[in-house]
């Protein structure tokens, strides 16, 4: 981000101060409701707070130094709007390419902390700016001390299109009030957009589409606005569903970070691979295929971008990316390394794999902590109060606090499990933020709509559904994640999927799509017929494993066995009558369970045998993590 203080205003540029106000207004006070689905087709919306960083932002007047152009979130009564705060004089300056149809929405209006102040409002001017000059679309002034309707946001609307075609300076500049002063002049842009029409790149035009895997560490799939959350944790997501298609009932083979990336990789079961020592002391066996091998073997240029110790290259997660990355990064430096990544190698054939690490559990400070505006979101439930993050002796906190609950097997009260999923939700919220963000860049940069994009996540998080914490088990709340895939060209955009899929079938489906060779090995079968790109019809009713070290789950259509619960004994739920998995009935069922057990014994034979097969003497040891590194780790919550 570029940030220049003390320039002046712009003296060298010369100003027309055209008044364009025919194309130009405010449609008076917000609506009661969450803005809807913008007119346009969502891939022409551009998210002008997404881009900030890529704005070049100016700042003059008296009072510099404490001044900031910066994210926030702010509710005027209603919901929370997204924002840009810029105290005047301020201008936030893009260079944006005006497509057909092009307009520009957004909302302005004076924070709530400054209608009891001396403030005289300020003065909110759009202009666009060429090498010869200003011209101001739109100016209006907000007095929300001497006039209380302007106590609220107000909508308006800039007409672009005599501009269509063209590559222009759109500023969005903040003045003071008539006094001139500008104490107090808390000035918010909310939710700028650029709309524009139809722009849609069709899937024909590139002959090879970038791919980008995305994993969103520790997202439960239930705690999805999309799947009818109870608090709107991912409203970006919900856009990026509009252009995807929405997998609804995916499994993740395993619990853990570890085992469920690399099934991810070679769409191989945790007990084939065999990559799941929380030591680090198993390297993948020389010679299984994965997708980064597939897709380089194919032509093109690989780089991982992972953010936690437990898929570092050296375990074998490296095999077939050409470079390799790992940092303890949060999403939005993640997104910072991509960014750099993708545009210096835009003229090549990508696969990228990000690993966003942000819904995981904080090791320092409270779990599940959320950066700069998001922390108050949802306050109301006055979460902190209720459960600080800590043990009552204040000795544990964080990951390291909710593991000793697990090891004491202490059950925290109902309010205190709903404080920390307030926490989580955060974290989602956040993630969902910047992931958002990215998208943003990537569409900006025409990397985005030719892209075969897929997002999953390798386990959920539990809050003590079943007695323990963050993530132990094979209920549903840890094996029940999300999986995305946005198409080329946005194709079938909207759909959703609820045929039972797992996470071992990501890389088949995205070489199927390419229409590459999947090695014979890999166990996960292409989801392409599934959303119509494949002539075979896969099994409706497939078996789903997940495995663990001491336990393992099958399910079949509505039921499900988990192994080595319930203090080593099985246990069998219906699924459609008791989601929550709560109802032991392995008695009342016993030929049922009888039947899944067997079928999970062969699977695990088959699988014993594959691995044999592959390799002789099992994973190659490594060295294992370092003392650092096991630190780190354990810190998370991971203990042996
Ligand atoms: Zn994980």
């Amino acid at each position: 981000m570029s940030f220049t203080a003390g320039h002046g205003s712009r003296g060298t540029l010369f100003l027309f101060l055209l008044l364009a106000l025919a194309t130009a207004g405010c449609g008076g006070s917000e609506p009661a409701t969450e803005a809807g689905p913008p007119k346009a087709r969502v891939e022409t919306c551009r998210d002008l707070i997404l881009l900030l960083d890529h704005a070049v932002l100016e700042h003059d007047g008296p009072g510099k130094s404490e001044a900031r152009i910066e994210e926030r979130l702010v509710s005027m009564g209603g919901p929370e709007r997204a924002a840009i705060f810029a105290h005047p004089v301020s201008e936030i300056s893009y260079t944006l390419a005006i497509h057909p149809g092009a307009r520009l929405e957004f909302l302005i209006g004076m924070h709530p902390d400054c209608w009891e102040t001396a403030t005289d409002g300020a003065t909110f001017e759009v202009l666009v700016r060429t090498t010869l000059g200003s011209e101001t679309l739109f100016s209006r002034h907000l007095d929300p001390v001497h006039r209380p309707k302007h106590q609220e946001w107000k909508r308006c609307e800039v007409d672009l299109q005599q501009f269509a075609g063209t590559t222009r300076e759109i500023v969005l500049r903040t003045g003071p009030g008539p006094a001139d002063d500008p104490a107090f002049d808390w000035a918010l842009w909310g939710e700028p957009r650029l709309i524009s029409e139809g722009r849609r790149v069709p899937a024909e035009t590139s002959a090879r589409p970038h791919v980008i895997l995305i994993s969103l560490d520790t997202l439960r799939l239930d705690h999805l606005d999309a799947s009818g959350h109870q608090r709107l944790t991912t409203p970006h997501l919900n856009r990026l569903l509009e252009e995807s298609l929405f997998f609804t009932n995916a499994h993740a083979p395993s619990h853990w970070t570890m085992p469920s990336h690399m099934s991810v990789f070679t769409s191989l079961p945790p007990d084939i691979h065999q990559v799941f020592q929380i030591d680090g002391t198993a390297r993948l066996a020389e010679g299984i295929p994965t997708l980064a091998g597939q897709l380089r073997k194919a032509g093109y240029l690989t780089a991982g971008f992972a953010s936690c110790g437990f898929i570092k290259g050296d375990l074998g997660f490296d095999r077939g990316f050409d470079r390799y990355f790992l940092r303890y990064n949060n999403a939005r430096r993640q997104n910072r390394l991509i960014r750099d990544w993708a545009w210096s190698n835009r003229d090549r054939d990508q696969f990228i794999f990000l690993h966003y690490f942000d819904a995981h559990s904080d090791h320092l400070k409270l779990p599940y902590t959320a950066p700069h505006g998001f922390e108050d979101l949802w306050s109301d439930l006055e979460s902190e109060e209720i459960f600080g993050g800590c043990s009552p002796d204040g000795e544990l906190c964080a990951s390291s606090y909710l593991t000793q609950l697990n090891t004491d097997n202490v059950q925290l009260k109902l309010a205190e499990r709903q404080a920390i999923g307030v926490m989580y939700d955060r974290g989602i919220r956040q993630l969902d933020y910047s992931l958002a963000k990215l998208v943003a860049w990537l569409k900006a940069q025409g990397l985005w709509d030719s892209s075969l994009v897929v997002l999953f996540s390798d386990h959920g998080e539990e809050f003590q559904e079943h007695g323990k914490m963050l993530h132990q088990q094979l209920y549903n709340e840890l094996i029940a994640v999300p999986l995305i895939i946005k198409l080329p060209g946005g194709n079938h955009g909207g759909r959703r999927i609820d045929t039972p899929v797992e996470a071992i079938d990501v890389a088949p489906t995205i070489l199927s799509l390419l229409e590459l060779p999947v090695p014979e090995i890999m166990q996960g079968r292409s989801l392409a017929p599934l959303i119509g790109e494949g002539a075979a019809t896969p099994d409706k009713d497939p078996l789903i494993f997940s495995w663990a070290r001491n336990s393992s789950s099958i399910t079949q259509g509505e039921w499900k066995l988990v192994t080595g619960t319930f203090g080593g004994r099985e246990a069998l739920f219906n699924l459609s009558t008791d989601p929550g998995e709560r109802h032991n009935l392995i008695r009342r069922e016993n030929h049922i369970a009888r039947q899944l057990h067997q079928l999970l014994k062969e699977q695990r034979h088959r699988n014993r045998a594959i691995a044999d097969r592959m390799s002789a003497s099992g994973p190659a040891p490594t060295d294992g993590f370092s003392d650092e590194e096991r630190k780190k780790l354990e810190l998370l919550g991971y203990v042996e």
